[in-house]
């Protein structure tokens, strides 16, 4: 039978194979890693899990210095372009390239959505003549169905930017996205890593009870073997493997194959304690159902059972019962004889059933938080997949008082300047508040005069901050220049807070560009600083008819602005309407 080769190397599905564990710096702000690592993990021994990239190095930095009032993963250089891409000899990097992109998204999928920056490596790229590259677009639908749907790709100079819309999960799907879930069952005669979707499925249907005991002629047969104390070599076992056995041959050249051993338990053991547990055997051939063995010395064996144990009890484990019981297995080596004499040893091991669910490593799923890329844990991971409805943090205030009834009433001297700024505006909606930051539940800043909102189609989404004039300030243009510098990172956080309120707290996830405008208003206007100079959106960024009356609707339903007091503000600001 085919299916049935146990060969160790060639039967790693890259599929489903476990990812090594990635030790990533985080110097300030870049990504981190946020598994808590206990001494002896795989980590510290440099096992590599399956087949894949083993050593990849990367920084995701949060760009600060960005212009966006979005969220923006700086994901450094790449080569992009079908032609550029096929023509790259490294392997190993163009994976590294496909695994940062999906990271990032993953990443931004998390967090209330952002923008992706990379500089582009390869020279005279063009996005519209060369794409992105095959291997690139080939591995989005792995982590975010309807791709076009969820991202819109630009190029900008030298940069390319994907920009990740903000997505909200329902009670339907998976809570967060995940590239991969390392939770595995055993399905017919193989362990199969599951999809995000079915891993919740699973978890919910956790603990479950015993049940019936699992009696098969496999079992039987397994059962017979794993007590022989002494097996003859090229001797033939009557069982195939099946969703309770599993065998495997370890490469002939490799004397003593005790990284190969332990790179199999995880996912194989994962697999048999999530199902209905099973029988591990190491060194059996399931082409020819021949005992083999592998070499080695009695010692190395002592020395092996107890990485065997400090592998399996390092594997995540979550419960959702009281007893919190340990995964239960035995493990022992049977002596495999050729001519009398001791020639090599099987590897035999048995696990268990579990009661809830057991992990092959951590969940490889991140966000944004405290300014750093982080990994979730498996606890949060669960409990994120668990409760899809749980509301991100943040904060909403309900403060209809900070809205400004009459905001010009004290100030009649600026009244014409800002009349005539937004007087220049194009035909939409003017959402007015005294105070942003406070709805928000950020600081306010002293210098603030207004800030309005302006919805219009066909636009984007645009926050005019006009601040008061200070008359030290008049006509000195460094003095400006420094305020303006100033105020910059403060609105962009103020623009930034109200996207992630309107998708966190209003469900209102639509493609929405957010521009950020500060004026002062002296004697004259001036503009401090204009976002929309430094920074461009896709067209599906801009608002259209729809997205003009689902942010309407979303700004009503939310407690931070107040639609009845804006509408009298909007009505005090009749010379400002543009109708
Ligand atoms: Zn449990």
């Amino acid at each position: 039978m085919v299916g049935n080769t146990p060969q160790l190397v060639e039967d790693v599905n890259p599929q489903t194979c476990t990812e090594p564990s990635v030790q990533l710096k985080c110097p300030g702000n870049t990504l981190q890693d946020g598994r808590h690592d206990k001494p002896g993990s795989l980590k510290e021994k440099g096992l590599h899990l399956g087949n894949t990239d083993s050593n990849w190095k990367t920084n995701i930095i949060v760009d600060q210095d960005t212009d966006y009032a979005e969220l923006v993963l700086f994901i450094g250089e790449i080569t992009l372009g079908e032609k550029n891409r096929n023509s790259m000899k490294d392997i190993q990097l163009r994976r590294k390239d496909v695994k940062r992109i999906l990271q990032a998204v993953c990443t931004l999928r998390n967090s209330g959505g952002g923008v992706i920056k990379a500089h582009i490596k390869n020279q005279n790229y063009s996005f519209t003549r060369d794409g992105m590259g095959l291997d690139l677009v080939n591995s989005l639908p792995g982590i975010v169905h309807l791709p076009h749907d969820y991202l819109d790709f630009m190029q900008h100079k030298d940069y390319f930017f994907i920009f990740v819309k903000p997505w909200k999960p329902n009670h339907k799907g998976p809570g967060i996205t995940t590239i991969k879930t390392n939770l595995y069952r055993r399905i017919f005669s193989f362990s199969v890593e599951l999809k995000a979707a079915d891993a919740v499925q699973f978890l919910k249907s956790r603990p479950s009870s015993p049940g019936k005991i699992v009696c098969n002629e496999t079992l039987n047969e397994c059962l017979t073997l794993f007590n022989r104390e002494l097996l003859a070599y090229e001797e033939t076992f009557c069982f195939t493997k099946s969703t309770h056995a599993e065998v495997k041959l370890t490469p002939k050249e490799k004397i003593f194959p005790k990284e190969k051993i332990l790179e199999l338990l995880p996912q194989t053991v994962s697999a048999f304690t999530n199902t209905e547990g099973g029988y591990l055997f190491i060194g059996l051939d399931g082409k020819t159902q021949q005992i083999i063995g592998f070499e080695a010395e009695k010692s190395d064996l002592v020395l092996l059972e107890s990485e065997i144990e400090k592998h399996i009890r390092q594997l995540p484990v979550t419960h959702f019962c009281g007893k919190k019981e340990k995964i239960k297995y035995t493990c022992k080596f049977i002596e495999v004889h050729k001519s009398g004499a001791v020639c090599a040893y099987v590897c035999a091991l048995r696990v268990e059933r579990f009661c809830c669910a057991v992990f092959a490593a951590e969940p490889e799923s991140w966000h944004v938080e405290g300014g750093c890329v982080k990994r979730f844990t498996t606890e949060e991971w669960v409990k994120c997949q668990m409760d899809a409805t749980a509301e991100m943090p943040g904060k909403v205030i309900c403060s209809p008082e900070a809205l400004c009834m009459k905001p010009f009433s004290q100030h009649e001297g600026y009244e014409q300047l800002v009349r005539t700024e937004l007087g220049s505006l194009c035909k939409g909606t003017l959402v007015v508040s005294k105070s942003w930051a406070l709805d928000l539940g950020l600081q306010e800043k002293q210098e603030v005069t207004w800030n309005v909102l302006h919805i219009a189609q066909g636009s984007l989404l645009t926050l005019h901050v006009f601040v008061q004039g200070d008359e030290n300030l008049e006509g000195n243009s460094s003095l400006l220049g420094e305020l303006g510098a100033k105020l910059k990172g403060y609105y962009k956080q103020i623009a930034l807070t109200l996207k992630q309120t309107l998708v966190n707290h209003c469900g209102y996830t639509a493609k929405t560009g957010i521009i950020v405008k500060i004026t002062y208003l002296g004697r004259k206007t001036v503009c401090l600083y204009d976002s929309s100079a430094e920074i461009r959106y896709p067209q599906k960024y801009y608002l259209t008819i729809k997205t003009v009356r689902d942010l309407e609707k979303a700004l009503l339903k939310s407690c931070v602005i107040c639609i009845p007091h804006v509408r009298v503000n909007v009505q005090y600001l009749s010379f400002c309407m543009i109708s």
